[in-house]
């Protein structure tokens, strides 16, 4: 690439992914939202944002019915709270393969804690009974992590301080230039 051109990709902001509800958008299974300001105020004057929603894109509607994340910690389904014939893991696990190349192209993402889909570190697990199991993370973010091994990947619980912001936009600039280089847009002696 040119230095003209690299020029340019180095002036460009960073692309981070954000759960939908934590802009603000109300796309929860109840029709809510879970707005954190600092992403939508602060962040977005230095990172492009790109807003989702894995279980609106794969179709399931606003309001929907709650699901959980049942049986085995590696492998879990994603089933109905109310209703546990109600399996939408297929659909979930397909909307991470979908959005394999646009989150190729992330420099992060922000998802939102707890969630049988979004969720990272700490979505409950149940087994047949309805008791909890573990913890781990939902369908969506658990298929990012398996395609995109080094992408930084928080939930909003980390952005709650300053040394949590900083350390994560920190990873997250340290990511672009490894992506960068990696696709040959950067040469090794530039930074982003
Ligand atoms: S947690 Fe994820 S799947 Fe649930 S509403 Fe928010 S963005 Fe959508």
């Amino acid at each position: 690439m040119s230095p003209e051109n690299e020029d340019r990709l180095c002036q460009q902001k960073p692309l981070i992914g954000v759960s939908r509800c934590l802009m603000g958008e109300a796309v929860r299974y109840d029709g809510g939202s879970k707005p954190v300001p600092w992403i939508r105020d602060i962040l977005s004057e230095h990172c492009e944002l790109l807003a989702l929603c894995p279980e609106v894109e794969a179709g399931l509607g606003v309001p929907r019915p709650p699901v959980r994340l049942v049986g085995s910690m590696d492998s879990p389904r994603a089933l109905g709270v109310e209703d546990p014939a109600l399996d939408v893991t297929e659909l979930l696990l397909k909307i991470g393969a979908d959005k394999r190349e646009a989150i190729a192209a992330m420099d992060g993402l922000i998802l939102k804690a707890g969630s049988p889909s979004c969720g990272i570190f700490d979505t409950p697990v149940f087994d047949d009974e309805g008791m909890e199991t573990g913890r781990g993370g939902g369908l969506f973010s658990r298929t990012c992590r398996e395609n995109f091994p080094g992408l930084p990947l928080i939930d909003e619980s980390f952005l709650e301080n300053e040394a949590g912001r900083v350390g994560f936009l920190i990873q997250v600039f340290r990511y672009r230039c490894q992506r960068l280089r990696g696709q040959g847009f950067l040469s090794d002696d530039r930074t982003v």
